[in-house]
């Protein structure tokens, strides 16, 4: 599903310039489910806002779904971006004047998609988080793992083939965190492949693969049951 190659990424401020990926290789298979784990200043949401195609590399390949992702249009590449990837962030990034039924429909009305569809598909995605009843209510009413729930809806309603989460829990308290990952571990056994990007191991080990970033490279990339038999040596 996703590859990576050789994957390089610098930020230039003026004349200085900070080398933040050097030589990134990655291999996501189709229904995985994997975290990026890494201290902060990493680059983890770096290399997730390439592999989400919001920024792009300055050197190395990039092929998502088979579809090599380099000089693509702005225009194409948005095509891509809405029918490849789903986002979820720390922060929700709910609409607060709309309520929850409203939210998860946005993305599908900038697709072209009918109004009846779309007010389908979000009570179907809301039932599916558990919020059919909250459909109607606003973001300020709502608890922050039931927000990020909302923003889970929104995020598989477009039906993407892949799932890219930055800090899905990090606005949350730890039973929440808990209840939203126990959310995606369910996605995942639907087979939807999904990343999620961390800083806390806790929340790593709920995923199936641990990659770890270290000084712009993977230090560690390792399946949780052989992390979790190497801790039990
Ligand atoms: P993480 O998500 O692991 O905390 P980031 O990918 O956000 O790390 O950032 C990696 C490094 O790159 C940090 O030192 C950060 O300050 C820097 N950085 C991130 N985005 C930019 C940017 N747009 N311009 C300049 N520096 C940036
Ligand atoms: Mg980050």
């Amino acid at each position: 599903m996703i590859q990576i190659k050789e994957l390089h990424k610098s930020y230039r401020m003026g004349s200085n310039s900070l080398h933040v990926l050097k030589g990134i290789n990655l291999d996501i298979k189709e229904g995985e489910f994997v975290s990026i784990m890494g201290s902060s200043g990493s680059g983890k949401s770096t290399l997730l806002n390439i592999i989400g195609m919001l920024d792009e590399a300055d050197k190395g390949s990039y092929v998502l779904d088979n579809v090599p992702i380099k000089n693509l249009s702005e225009k194409k590449a948005a095509i891509y971006r809405n029918k490849f990837l789903g986002f979820i962030f720390q922060s929700f990034n709910l609409i607060n004047y709309k309520d929850a039924a409203e939210n998860v429909a946005l993305p599908l009305y900038y697709q072209g998609i009918s109004r009846k569809i779309r007010k389908e598909k979000a009570l179907y995605y809301l039932e599916k988080v558990g919020l059919a009843d909250w459909a109607h209510h606003l973001p300020s009413e709502l608890s922050g793992g039931q927000k990020q729930r909302v923003a889970i809806a929104r995020a598989l309603a477009s039906e993407p083939k892949v799932l890219l989460a930055d800090e899905p829990t990090g606005a949350l308290d730890t039973k929440t965190s808990y209840e939203v990952m126990d959310f995606l571990q369910g996605i995942n056994d639907e087979g939807k492949t999904i990343l999620v990007v961390t800083h806390e191991e806790d929340i790593a080990h709920m995923t199936k693969r641990i990659v770890m970033l270290k000084d712009g490279v993977i230090e560690q990339d390792k399946f949780v049951e052989q992390v979790r038999a190497s801790e039990h040596v």
